[in-house]
């Protein structure tokens, strides 16, 4: 059970492999990059990129089901890559010890990064606080141990500066598998998180190494996966809203519902194959909203707040959101949109990604974990989103609500429209 010691050797040993063979045994494969389904240049637009020929679980590929991502989890465990016992509640850091941090100049790194106090503490609790949930994981210290699992480190042959989730630098140890964008065959790949924030915690990049970002196709394709899962839901930090990987387009999945999810929603606009809600203002302290139905109208919906925040704001701090892709208890598609202000909240070291401003926060100190206090996280959910009563905002949600029963009345003069008026946005 030394996986990281295991690991450690494993990188290099890839290293060297990789310096000697590098590609040259790979298979090449024309992949198309992502485009937009309206682009005539699909061979101009063709990039080469070269693959590992045996990182792929192939039967995976293009299943679209959870069943292939809980087989991506199981097998990365087996293979060395993620931990099966990492949500035991029984462990305690002296099992990391045992197990991981086998040398001394190794110990002596990990007591610098747990503390003396961590020693007894157990590696992983939960516990509500109010609507929010707090994580405490002492394993992802353990990440900074040394653990290089995935980035050929210092290596000339790395592309993109090293990129840790571009499939050409990960290590022999890391596979996954393709999901194809069948709207512009622009592929994707899962991939196992072995520091996990949320319960079953996947990556899903697009292959290329493309800007993260959110064009309508990334919308559309996620939406659409989505809808064929049961039970992942997937998350989006856009740039300045805790996107970790800024020059590569991801999205995080995961199989547990956040906080978020539990909230009551007010009401702002109902048609026949869509509902647009806000969360209930006295329970969430920020602006969050709700897209509910068909994707055609989430994706229209997403589009339009972005270009709105775009038009409408000059840093890219106040263009920043986050996006929760999940579905209803009743299985229909949904989407909260989060607009943001801020990525760090003052007094936390962390910057908030969706899964904080979903309500999900994450302690790596069992102080941090003991002490944090509800209040405070309200405070920093407000800091880094955007007032509910936020001017701004009512008007581009104003505009979304003129745009769509206007269409609702040329299309249906019958339809039962429910714009709400400014003061009850
Ligand atoms: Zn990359």
């Amino acid at each position: 059970m030394k996986k990281i010691s295991l690991l450690i050797q494993t990188t290099i040993m890839c290293s060297i492999f990789f310096t000697i063979s590098a590609f040259s045994q790979e298979t090449n494969l024309r992949i198309p990059i992502e485009k937009n389904t309206k682009s005539r240049t699909n061979e101009a637009s063709l990039v080469l990129l070269q693959i590992k020929g045996d990182f792929f679980y192939e039967d995976l590929n293009d299943s679209w089901t959870d069943s292939s991502f809980y087989a991506l989890l199981d097998r990365q465990i087996e293979d060395g890559f993620g931990y099966m016992e990492y949500w035991d509640t029984d462990k305690t850091v002296q099992y990391l010890y045992d197990t991981y941090a086998t040398t001394d100049e190794k110990r002596d790194k990990y007591d610098n990064l747990i503390g003396e106090e961590e020693k007894t503490a157990q590696v992983i609790e939960t516990k509500p606080l109010d609507v929010f949930k707090v994580v405490k994981s002492l394993w992802r210290p353990l990440r900074r141990l040394g653990f290089t699992g995935t980035k050929l480190k210092g290596n000339p042959k790395a592309i993109n500066n090293a990129c840790f989730i571009c499939v050409p630098n990960m290590a022999e140890v890391q596979k996954g598998f393709i999901i194809t964008n069948p709207r512009n065959n622009a592929p994707y790949v899962a991939l196992c998180n072995p520091f996990q924030i949320l319960k079953n915690h996947v990556t899903l990049a697009l292959i290329e190494h493309k800007k993260q970002g959110m064009p309508t196709e990334r919308a559309k394709f996620i939406l659409n996966l989505v809808k064929k899962l049961d039970k992942f839901r997937f998350g989006f930090n856009s740039l300045s809203a805790g996107a970790s990987i800024r020059e590569h387009a991801h999205f995080h999945g995961a199989d547990e519902a956040l906080p978020i999810e539990h909230i009551a929603q007010e009401e702002i606009y109902k048609d026949s194959s869509f509902i647009l809600s806000q969360l209930d203002k006295n329970i969430w302290p920020n602006a969050v909203y709700v897209a509910e139905g068909s994707e055609e109208k989430i994706t229209e919906f997403i589009m339009h707040m972005i270009n709105s925040l775009d038009k409408n704001f000059a840093s890219e701090e106040e263009k920043a959101f986050n996006i929760l892709f999940t579905r209803s208890d009743q299985g229909d598609l949904k989407a909260y949109f989060i607009p943001r202000r801020k990525e760090t909240p003052g007094g936390f070291k962390g910057m908030f990604g969706f899964c904080e401003m979903c309500g999900l926060s994450l302690c790596e100190r069992t102080k941090d974990y003991r002490n944090i206090k509800e209040e405070s996280l309200r405070k920093a959910l407000l800091e880094c989103g955007r007032y509910p009563n936020d001017s701004a905002l009512i008007e581009i949600i104003e505009d979304f609500v003129a745009l769509q029963t206007e269409s609702a009345n040329s299309n249906n003069p019958t339809i039962n429209v429910i714009p709400k008026n400014k003061a009850d946005i």
